[in-house]
């Protein structure tokens, strides 16, 4: 049962940005023509035929975000085409839709272009110091090594990431975006709801997976409610793609008493149902206390600031107008940080460079967020700090570039200088992002008991499983995580099934 602050919270969620933005992406993927119902893809079992007939796959994907779609992507190519794919809401896309940073991924053909030097070792190295060594090194070697092969893999569907960036807590530009910059999510869903729809394969939209089926040791099968009905449909293997549970205050207040009355960036489908069937057919939940909490949120809205504003030049100040923390540093310091300035929030602060620079800032601005001012001063009036603090803010910053100043928070990534001229402000604060704990799974995408052995038939990938982040995610490392474990999972699961 939820507390009365929770219910409270909750209200505000669900009504907030975060609704409202998935709506909107809900409307923005509407005009793309890849909103259920409207997308061409193979036409729906019909209700009457559903119930009458057993329905028997080959695999049941469970979730439309970036790791489902790719995984029925990738099982159709290797063959597996007797295939669904399961989506509880009305829009495709889940949380992926609102992936802003990027991809990370190394030795790219995008980087080798642009000349960047790059490793899988240092990638890999990277996310487990990002993650303080809790992330299981199998696990974090298997996505680094693949990334570039999913880089590609992406290409040749249509979606190209060739943009590339730095996010914190990464030494090397390796987050890959769209070419104009823009958020991630938004090239990436409609790409891979193109590759589904031009494979034919169908998607369930409004179907809700409930239980997984069980005979003996192995899935079977999975329950699912549609049309206010419940059906079984058989499968020799399941995929558990349901992302994470920022939206269940309930589930993440279980593990984590401490993130009650955060608000959430997550979609309000995100509910951990994924978590609950894989644990109730014995797979073990592991670092399920891990919930990452972003540090760029603004909270009336629930909008995540991306985290390249700051790697392209922005900064954070207190409501005394001053920097108090290294912006590039990783997501759970920075938060820390946050929230131990007055108020508990900070000023992300910024030049029209940056505004220019970063597509998703100018959907900031059309969802009213943004302060805007002529210079410094003004601005500084307008988000009420001291006019003084301010411009010794910027004046210092700056001159970490253009006088090779050390800046006192040891931040060396993405200082760049402000120009004269308009700035920017947008008022944040953490919150409820990620959930980097879930399914125990091995390099094969097998969903695995708490002895460590493979639950026949049962699959996991993305946000849904845990041990690639351990205990901080780096931004830009979940659209790695999805795409690579998305695709392997098909391909393992197409194999295993031949
Ligand atoms: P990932 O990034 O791991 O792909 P996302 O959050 O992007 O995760 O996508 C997960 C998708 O799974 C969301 O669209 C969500 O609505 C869907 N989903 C979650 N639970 C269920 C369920 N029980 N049945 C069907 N779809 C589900």
């Amino acid at each position: 049962m939820t507390t009365k602050m929770n219910e409270s919270i909750s209200k505000k969620s669900s009504a907030g940005v975060s609704r409202r933005s998935f709506l909107a992406g809900v409307g923005a993927l509407g005009a793309l023509g890849v909103l259920g119902g409207l997308s061409g893809c193979a036409p729906q079992n019909t209700q009457e035929e559903a119930d009458d007939a057993a329905e028997s796959y080959d695999a049941v994907i469970v979730g439309t975000g970036g790791a489902g779609l790719s995984a029925a992507i990738a099982a159709y190519d290797k063959g597996l085409t007797n295939i669904v794919v399961l989506e509880k809401m009305s829009a495709y896309g889940g949380n992926t839709n609102f992936s802003s940073s990027g991809m990370n991924a190394s030795e790219t053909m995008f980087q080798a272009d642009q000349n960047i030097e790059d490793s899988n070792d240092l990638f890999a190295q990277e996310t487990l110091d990002g993650g303080h060594n809790t992330g299981d090194p199998e696990l974090v070697a298997f996505m680094c090594d693949n990334s570039a092969g999913a880089i590609e893999w992406l290409d040749d569907l249509g979606i190209t990431l060739d943009n590339i960036t730095l996010t914190g807590g990464m030494s090397v530009h390796r987050c890959h975006r769209p070419t104009d910059g823009s958020a991630v999510g938004l090239t990436l869903v409609p790409g891979l709801v193109a590759a589904i729809n031009n494979r034919n394969i169908p998607i369930r939209m409004d179907c809700e997976a409930t239980e997984l089926v069980k005979d003996g040791d192995a899935v079977t099968g999975i329950v699912v409610k549609e049309n206010n009905k419940t059906k079984t449909l058989n499968a020799r293997a399941v995929i558990l793609a349901t992302g994470g549970m920022g939206a269940n205050q309930e589930m993440v207040t279980k593990y984590r008493p401490d993130l009650a009355g955060y608000v959430t960036t997550n979609q309000p489908g995100a509910t951990g149902d994924g978590y609950t069937m894989a644990e109730n057919v014995g797979a073990e939940l592991i670092q399920m206390d891990q919930i990452q909490i972003h540090p760029t949120v603004e909270q009336e809205t629930s909008t995540l600031v991306a985290e390249g504003v700051r790697g392209g030049g922005a900064i954070l100040v207190n409501a005394d107008g001053n920097r108090f923390f290294d912006e590039m540093s990783t997501r759970d310091k920075v938060s820390a940080a946050e929230l131990e300035q007055p108020g508990s929030f900070a000023w992300c602060v910024f030049d029209q460079q940056v505004y220019d620079n970063n597509k998703a800032i100018a959907k900031y601005d059309s969802a009213g967020i943004v302060k805007q001012a002529s210079d410094i001063a003004s601005l500084a009036e307008a988000i009420e700090v001291d006019p003084a603090a301010l411009q010794s803010t910027v004046a210092a910053y700056n001159a970490i570039t253009t006088d090779g100043a050390t800046d006192e928070f040891g931040r060396t990534e993405g200082c760049i200088a402000f120009a004269d001229g308009n700035m920017y402000a947008i008022k944040v604060a953490p919150g409820i992002h990620h959930a980097m704990g879930g399914i125990r799974i091995n390099v094969k995408n097998e969903a695995l008991d708490e002895n460590g052995n493979p639950i026949p038939g049962l699959y996991a990938a993305g946000e849904v499983t845990g041990g690639i982040h351990g205990n901080n995610r780096i931004g830009g490392n979940a659209v790695c995580d999805i795409e690579v474990f998305g695709k392997n999972v098909g391909e393992v699961v197409a194999e295993a099934l031949s």
